[in-house]
């Protein structure tokens, strides 16, 4: 085995998975555009953006060169009693895209902890209030992150179970689909009009960890304004949605309700640095604003509103607001909707789904859609041996790719997926 992975195994914790009979890691020396370029020679096409983090391709000339000046002119300071010009400048940059209503920007460094920070503004927003809300609604199926306030609001299962006892409680309602919708309004009307719920949380239009199940934005519509109608502060988790993967700049343009409070991250850098972002409304802001010190908003990090990465947000910012990046996102949206047009009807598809630069292919098992689906372990290994990396949430394949992809490429993966499908037995 080469020297690297030795060490790698001997050493090194990977995150979601198994250290006994989990995938050997790849070794990667380098990357450009969609390809990652492998310690023994293979070029391997990101058609899931790293994570869903990578919007501009990979070693970005722009965000590389703006990383690079920053760290030679200011690589980071201390955020509390000190600011700087790459935090103002992204400041102002995402308020101009955001919804109109969001007024101000908290920094942090991922989505779990954009979400944290979200939770806690609201809690704390109803007790710096004196006003007694403790209930949360969120969905089923929900993944908002991993650390205990989002690891409490999101699906409970096979993730969570080792730390039940330690989440708090939260009220989770169906899914809504064609079926269900007009119940689900109806369960979230009485819940909201308890006057006892502080936080309705979801992630608009799309559940991406949850199998990129996607909703119509008529009714969540409904549920935010029901939510507002009680006073329900609504925090829409925009950490996947955000930054044109629906095929808007957010998945919350689709609506016509804007949320108090949003979480956004993942594609903010472009996929180079970790940084994540809590926005939320002068309503909020206004539960804050006292000469009473203790109604301070008690939280940090140490790396908060890091130079570099805020330099490398303002970069990835402008390349996003260009014509050119607008019109591939508009390709690749075209590009999905044909295809899963083209395989909805194949025998050994369940059920296709695509909004935006996210294309969703859930398929016929007898196990029934699971995360944990034995198919997963076919899907995987039958991509990357043909340089494609897609990893399938169970029986699920999404392919979710940089934005500087070519429709060559697009149909490259495409063909292999109808290849897969028609290999495929169940
Ligand atoms: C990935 C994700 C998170 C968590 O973000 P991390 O940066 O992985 O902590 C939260 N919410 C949603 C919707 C996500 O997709």
């Amino acid at each position: 085995m080469n020297n690297l992975l030795q060490l790698d195994k001997d050493h090194i914790w990977h995150p979601f998975t198994p250290l006994t009979g989990g995938i050997e890691p790849v070794l990667i020396r380098s990357a450009q555009g969609i390809y990652l370029h492998t310690d023994d020679g293979r070029e391997i096409m990101d058609a899931v953006s790293s994570w869903w983090v990578n919007l501009h391709g990979h070693a970005n000339k722009d965000i590389a060169q703006a990383i690079a000046a920053q760290a030679l002119t200011l690589e980071h300071v201390i955020f509390a009693g000190f600011t700087h010009e790459p935090a103002i400048a992204l400041a102002k940059n995402l308020l101009s895209i955001l919804p109109s209503n969001q007024s101000k920007i908290f920094y942090s460094d991922n989505g779990s902890t954009a979400v944290e920070v979200g939770l806690k503004m609201a809690f704390q927003y109803w007790h710096n209030q004196g006003i007694q809300k403790r209930k949360v609604i969120a969905l089923d199926g929900a993944y908002h992150g991993d650390t205990f306030g989002s690891m409490s609001v999101g699906e409970r299962g096979m993730f969570t179970d080792p730390f039940a006892p330690f989440l708090f409680d939260v009220i989770h309602i169906p899914f809504p689909d064609a079926e269900n919708a007009e119940a689900v309004v109806t369960q979230f009307q009485n819940l909201v009009a308890g006057g006892d719920v502080a936080a309705f949380i979801f992630e608009p239009l799309v559940q991406g960890a949850g199998g990129m199940r996607m909703y119509d934005a008529t009714i969540l519509n409904q549920l935010i304004g029901e939510a507002q109608h009680h006073n329900v502060l609504c925090i829409a988790d925009e950490v996947f949605t955000g930054f044109g993967r629906t095929g808007k700049l957010f998945a919350s343009h689709y609506l016509s309700h804007a949320p108090d409070i949003m979480a956004v991250s993942k594609g903010i850098t472009g996929g180079s640095m970790a940084l994540g972002v809590t926005s939320c409304s002068e309503k909020i802001v206004a539960a804050f604003q006292s000469a009473d010190f203790m109604k301070t908003f008690f939280h940090g990090h140490s790396y908060t509103a890091n130079p570099l990465a805020c330099a490398a947000a303002n970069a990835s910012f402008a390349l996003l607001m260009k014509d050119e990046c607008q019109e591939q996102i508009n390709t690749i949206a075209r590009e999905h909707a044909a295809f899963k047009s083209k395989i909805a009807n194949h025998r050994n598809v369940k059920v296709a789904r695509s909004l935006g630069t996210i294309l969703a292919i859930e398929i016929k098992t007898p196990e029934g859609s699971s995360y944990a689906n034995a198919l997963r372990k076919r899907i995987y290994p039958f991509f990357l041996e043909r340089n494609i990396l897609l990893r399938p949430l169970g029986n699920t394949i999404y392919v979710l790719p940089p934005y500087v992809i070519k429709v060559e490429e697009l149909r490259k993966i495409y063909d292999c997926i109808e290849l897969f499908l028609d290999a495929h037995v169940n």
